[in-house]
């Protein structure tokens, strides 16, 4: 069970203690007293000590090819491996955005072809990759919006949104100088009162996640729909649980306007401590004239970019997108296939609920029963041994699994968010609600081991707040 060995590696000191060899660089770096070095010391050791020393030191990091990465609303799938490999190829590495797009026909046809994709799976018209995450597509979506009501000299300056979206898509609507209006769920749903109340001549658009982020199909969306196009406003889909439905249904068919894709939830490519992400935006016919330029086009011999949008709302950044991300996109829907799309998504739903069966009668889940690809529990009770959520998500970590998602969506209190992905085998699945059930156990009987974990990790637990108020991003934070 205990995959993580403690790390003690005596390596480190030895270099520190090492022996002064003389050579000290007569550079002025302008570190802080304290920090500079006085004397380089560089020890001999075995190269044997040294692939071990930095070995172990990969491995103090995890990630999702280290074990289970349950992350509810992130979708921390299976990232293939001739991905990587053919994304560091030097055709793909060492291409130049100011190459002329006679020499770049085959990286123009992939983006191509992934829009088209794109465009399909989302039940679209035409799609853009510019955006370089969801939450930069949420902006170039409602930017879009914008641009659309101002074209058609509407005065619409609301954006609706339920409580249980994700935060970035009230930060999205306020970036673009929209009023943020919160709507209040009703049994994990969209309160059809409340939103007919929030309606009006002045609302833009209505954002919604669905599944949302309770993992809970908003049953009523094609009546949603309806009432936000009856009121003159846009429908956003903020597309970050797409793994649940794609091949199934889209957004297109369930009645949205607009829509994002998280490339590297969805479409599986690397991501996590804010590394190259990919959120092309989706929009219906109506909205093409406002897209981004240029789009990649095709006049039956030539890929080309088309800056010709008559109504186009510029640029959203420099380029075209973050093109290794495309490419292991379209690698990963040309080998899935169709069937294979939507075998993802039935085997996302399949593993959650297999999941949310046992996990569900150790602790108390909020709201409906059946869910798609990811469920939320409520860490609640275990406030009557004096132990919270964030307790027993860091004694997981002695066990050898990455914690869930902790505190989000805010409308469950002592939320604890579990997507485990199609990926997992029912072995894995097994293993991390083994671990759970034994750190409830604890919680009941040795309520301290939880409170004080993790206890097997590298870095034992951190303090969050001081981290949050005093960041020490870099040398100069610590002088
Ligand atoms: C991840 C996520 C986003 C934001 O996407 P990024 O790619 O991280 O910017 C928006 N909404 C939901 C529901 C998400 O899970």
């Amino acid at each position: 069970m205990y995959r993580q060995a403690r790390y003690e590696e005596p390596l480190l000191n030895e270099i520190l203690e090492g022996e002064d060899n003389g050579y000290f660089p007569d550079v002025d770096l302008n570190v802080p007293e304290g920090l500079a070095r006085k004397e380089l010391k560089i020890p001999q050791v075995s190269e044997n000590r040294v692939v071990r020393h930095f070995l172990r030191l990969s491995q103090m990091n995890y990630g999702v090819d280290t074990g289970f990465y349950p992350l509810g609303s992130c979708t921390m799938k299976y990232n293939p491996k001739y991905s990587e490999d053919i994304s560091a190829w030097p055709e793909v590495a060492d291409i130049h955005p100011y190459q002329d797009e006679r020499t770049l026909q085959g990286a123009l046809q992939i983006m191509y072809e992934l829009q088209e994709a794109l465009a399909k799976i989302g039940g679209m018209d035409a799609v853009t990759l510019h955006p370089a995450a969801g939450a930069h597509g949420e902006f170039t979506g409602l930017r879009i919006i914008k641009a659309y009501h101002e074209f058609h000299g509407n005065d619409r300056d609301e954006v609706i949104v339920p409580d249980s979206a994700h935060g970035t898509n009230p930060a999205s609507a306020a970036m673009n100088g929209f009023k943020v209006i919160e709507i209040e769920s009703k049994n994990g749903m969209v309160d059809l009162e409340a939103l007919e109340a929030a309606l009006s001549e002045r609302t833009a658009a209505f954002m919604l996640t669905n599944p949302n982020t309770l993992g809970i199909f908003e049953e009523d969306v094609v009546k949603i729909a309806k009432m936000v196009h009856d009121a003159g406003a846009l429908l956003y889909y903020d597309g970050a649980n797409l793994n649940a439905i794609m091949g199934k249904t889209s957004p297109g068919r369930m009645g949205f306007d607009v829509m994002h894709f998280n490339l590297h939830k969805t479409f599986s490519t690397p991501h996590g401590g804010g590394g190259p992400g990919s959120g092309p935006v989706g929009v219906v016919e109506r909205l093409e004239d406002f897209l981004p330029v240029p789009v990649v086009d095709y006049d039956g011999e030539r890929y080309f970019f088309n800056y010709d949008i008559p109504n186009t709302i510029g640029k959203v950044r420099a380029y075209y997108g973050n093109f290794a991300v495309f490419l292991k996109a379209w690698l990963y829907i040309k080998r899935l296939g169709g069937d294979g799309l939507k075998e993802a998504s039935e085997r996302a739903v399949l593993n959650s609920n297999y999941l949310r069966a046992i996990l569900s009668k150790h602790l108390d889940m909020p709201h409906k029963e059946l869910r798609k690809h990811e469920f939320v529990l409520s860490g609640e009770r275990l406030k009557e041994k004096g132990l919270r959520t964030l307790d027993l998500s860091k004694r997981l970590l002695d066990y050898g699994y990455h914690a869930p998602t902790i505190y989000f969506p805010h409308l469950v209190h002592e939320s604890i968010m579990i997507e485990p992905t199609e990926s997992e085998s029912k072995e894995e699945l097994d293993g991390f609600a083994e671990a759970f059930i034994k750190v409830l156990q604890e919680v009941e009987e040795d309520a301290e081991v939880v409170k004080s974990a993790p206890h097997n990790t590298a870095v034992r637990r951190v303090d969050d707040v001081l981290a949050v108020k005093k960041p020490i991003l870099s040398w100069k934070d610590m002088a």
